[in-house]
């Protein structure tokens, strides 16, 4: 008698060809690569953190951009960043996906700040070069990017207070057009607990800046840092690894302040970013810890 067993093979030919074709096209073909996963939203002043497979190579406007190996990357947007940006994401088989963002464009207040000490507004010459080395060093900072996602963390208000300036705003001192406001100010009681707003490694400790006096910087990744001013006290050292909410300073009214404040910044490679919008998009589970 012919085998009533199972024969897991008869009339598989077909459908062993069909498979064997599926591969082929599947290895042969342009790969129809996934765009990269996006959270957060581009627009002027913002942050978008995004996920692509591993091993990719990301640009934006043709500008490489920091990936870690697992594919992970952050975009961010300048205050007067062009309508237009475009991402490209390049597979490790080489395919490349394009996407065009629209940057949402914002209005930007205007800030008036009188009565501010005269060499403070306009700094004596005398001051120039040390001024210089301060944003030098800054600079050098935001060039320097670690590799470590540890923005995944999640984000925090580095300190609890009234909102007394906020990022982007065009700032008219004593009665003289300056830079836009880099940051969030942040204004509570000398000596109020700064907090560490996500995890990171401590990037930079100044005893004292011209404009932002004991000044701290924490970089959390892939270019993301953030910069913590006119601190009253510093509890960190450089190179330090801090959690998120964990103490580092305490607020005072070093450098450029009119009163006890917090300055808070963040960056993404040389681009100041609006740093209320990092709790918003990735928020910490715990206020501090
Ligand atoms: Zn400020």
């Amino acid at each position: 008698m012919g085998s009533k067993g199972p024969r897991p093979f008869a009339g598989a030919g077909g459908a062993r060809g069909f498979f064997l074709l599926f591969f082929f096209l599947l290895f042969s073909l342009p790969a129809l690569a996934a765009p990269p996963a996006l959270r957060g939203e581009a627009e002027q002043g913002g942050v978008v953190f995004g996920q692509a497979a591993a091993g990719s190579k990301v640009f934006l406007d043709g500008d490489a951009v920091p990936v870690d190996g697992a594919g992970r990357f952050v975009l961010g947007f300048a205050r007067d960043a062009a309508p237009r940006a475009l991402l490209r994401v390049v597979g490790t088989s080489g395919t490349a996906t394009e996407t065009e963002l629209t940057v949402r464009p914002r209005d930007w207040p205007v800030q008036r700040i009188d009565g501010l000490p005269r060499d403070k507004v306009t700094p004596p010459p005398a001051l120039l070069a040390r001024i210089k080395e301060d944003n030098r060093a800054i600079a050098a900072t935001r060039a320097r990017v670690g590799g470590r996602a540890d923005y995944r963390s999640g984000f925090v208000l580095p300190v609890e207070g009234i909102v007394s300036g906020v990022f982007g705003s065009q700032r008219i001192l004593n009665g003289e057009a300056k830079a836009p406001h880099s940051g969030l100010d942040i204004a509570a009681a000398a000596g109020t607990p700064v907090h560490a707003a996500a995890d990171g490694a401590v990037s930079l400790v100044h005893p004292d800046m011209f404009y932002t006096g004991q000044t701290v910087m924490i970089d959390h990744g892939l270019g993301l840092q953030t910069v913590y001013a006119h601190l009253g006290r510093i509890d960190v050292k450089p190179g330090q690894r801090v959690r998120r909410g964990q103490t580092i300073g305490a607020v005072g009214a070093t450098g450029r302040a009119t009163g006890p404040h917090l300055h808070w910044g963040a960056s993404w490679l040389d681009r100041r970013l609006d740093p209320a919008r990092l709790p918003e998009i990735l928020p910490g589970a715990v206020q501090s810890r």
